[in-house]
C-alpha cells in the first residue's frame, strides 16, 4: 500500500468543565498559539460534549464554553488564522465517535489510567460517556485527519489510543485513510502540578480553588495562592538535579520557566540559593504580569457573549467543511448506504 500524505494539521481541544487554569494556559493554549501561522493548519475546539461526561449545570456550561473561547481569543488564537469552534456545533464528531466505539476494544479502554483516576472507587456510578470519552477524542482528532496534537502529558495515553484506533480502522478496512497522529508534548509546562500536592496535576475540576491558579484570578488571589503553595523548607539548589525529590519546588520552577520561555536550568541559575520568601513573590509578580492582560481581555470579550457566539458559529462552519467529507468517506468505507 502506498503511504498517504496528509496535510500538516493540528487539532486540540479544551473542555468547558470549569474555569481555565494556569495548567491549561501553559500546557495547552500558549502552545496552541505558538503553532498558529506556521507550517500547520490549526483547528482548536471547545469540547463541550466531553464536559458533560460529568454533571454540568446547563447555564454554567454555556458560560464555561464562552469562557474557554474567550481564553483562546485573549491568549492570541486568531479566529481567521485558526479554526475555532465548539464541538457540539459539528455533529460529525459524535457520528465518528460512534464508529470508533465500534473499533476500540473494551480491553483498550480498561487500560486508560485517567478513567481510573477520575472514577476512583466509584467506577460503577460514572457515566458511560466518561468511560468512552477517549474514543470520542480520537474522533475529534481524526475527523480532521490531524497529523499533530499538542496536549499536556496527561493526554498522552489518549493520543496513543487514537493511533491504535486509526491503525485498527485502516487495517480492518484495508485502507490508508486515517493518519497516525503524533502527540506534541514538550516544554517545562507539560504537566503543571497542583499547588497543594505536587504529585497531582493542576485541574479545572480539582476539589479546592487553592490548588490551582485560574486565568481569571486577580493579582491578590494569585499572590495568596503562590504564598500558600506547598513547598519544603530548603532553598533552591545549585542545579536542577537538586530538585529530583522535591516535586512542589520543581513545579514552581517549571511554572516560572514556562512563563518566561526559559529552561528550568536557566531559572535555577538565576535563583540558586534563593529561599521561598524571595522566589514565591517573584513568581507571583511574573504570573500577574503575564496573566493580567489576558484576563482583562477575557472579561472584555465575555461582556459581549453574542460576539463570541458568532465567532464560534463561523468557526463551526469552517470546521464542518473539513469534517463532513471525511465523515462521508468514512461511512462509505464502512459500508453505510447514504442515498
Ligand atoms: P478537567 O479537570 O475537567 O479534566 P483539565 O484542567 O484537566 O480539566 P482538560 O480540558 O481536560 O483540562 O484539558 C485541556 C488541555 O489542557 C489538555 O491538552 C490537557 O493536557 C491540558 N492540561 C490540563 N491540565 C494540565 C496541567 N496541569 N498541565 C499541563 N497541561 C494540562
Ligand atoms: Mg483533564
Amino acid at each position: 500500500m502506498t503511504e498517504t500524505t496528509f496535510t500538516p494539521r493540528v487539532f486540540s481541544g479544551i473542555k468547558p468543565s470549569g474555569g481555565l487554569t494556569l495548567g491549561n494556559y501553559l500546557g495547552a493554549i500558549k502552545r496552541f498559539v505558538g503553532m498558529q501561522g506556521g507550517a500547520f493548519e490549526t483547528v482548536y475546539c471547545v469540547v463541550d460534549l466531553h464536559a458533560i461526561t460529568v454533571w454540568q449545570d446547563p447555564a454554567e456550561l454555556r458560560t464555561a464554553t464562552r469562557e474557554v473561547a474567550a481564553g483562546y481569543l485573549a491568549s492570541g488564537i486568531d479566529p481567521e488564522q485558526s479554526i475555532l469552534f465548539n464541538q457540539s456545533q459539528v455533529s460529525q464528531h459524535a457520528e465518528l465517535g460512534w464508529i470508533f466505539n465500534c473499533v476500540a476494544r473494551v480491553g483498550w479502554m480498561n487500560r486508560m489510567t485517567q478513567f481510573k483516576e477520575k472514577a476512583g472507587k466509584n467506577a460503577e456510578k460514572q457515566s458511560l460517556g466518561l468511560y468512552a470519552y477517549p474514543s470520542l477524542m480520537a474522533a475529534d482528532i481524526l475527523l480532521y485527519h490531524a497529523t499533530h496534537v499538542p496536549v499536556g502529558e496527561d493526554q498522552k495515553q489518549h493520543v496513543e489510543l487514537t493511533r491504535d484506533i486509526a491503525a485498527k480502522f485502516n487495517h480492518d478496512y484495508k485502507v490508508d485513510f486515517f493518519p497516525l497522529t503524533t502527540p506534541v508534548i514538550e516544554g517545562p509546562a507539560m504537566r503543571v502540578m497542583n499547588l497543594r500536592d505536587g504529585t497531582k496535576k493542576m485541574s479545572k475540576s480539582g476539589e479546592s480553588d487553592m490548588e490551582r491558579i485560574n486565568m481569571l484570578d486577580d493579582a491578590d488571589t494569585i499572590a495568596k495562592k503562590f504564598k500558600k503553595a506547598k513547598t519544603d523548607p530548603e532553598p533552591l539548589p545549585e542545579t536542577l538535579d537538586g530538585l529530583a525529590d522535591r516535586p512542589e519546588a520543581r513545579n514552581l520552577v517549571d511554572i516560572y520557566a514556562a512563563l518566561t520561555d526559559q529552561s528550568p536550568e536557566a531559572v535555577i541559575a538565576e535563583y540558586e540559593g534563593a529561599g521561598w520568601g524571595r522566589f514565591k513573590p517573584a513568581l507571583a509578580d511574573l504570573a500577574v504580569e503575564k496573566l493580567g492582560p489576558i484576563s482583562t481581555e477575557m472579561k472584555r470579550l465575555m461582556d459581549d457573549p453574542a460576539e463570541i457566539d458568532r465567532t464560534l458559529a463561523r468557526g463551526a462552519e469552517r470546521a464542518r467543511a473539513i469534517a463532513a467529507p471525511i465523515l462521508e468517506q468514512t461511512y462509505d468505507i464502512v459500508g453505510m448506504l447514504r442515498g
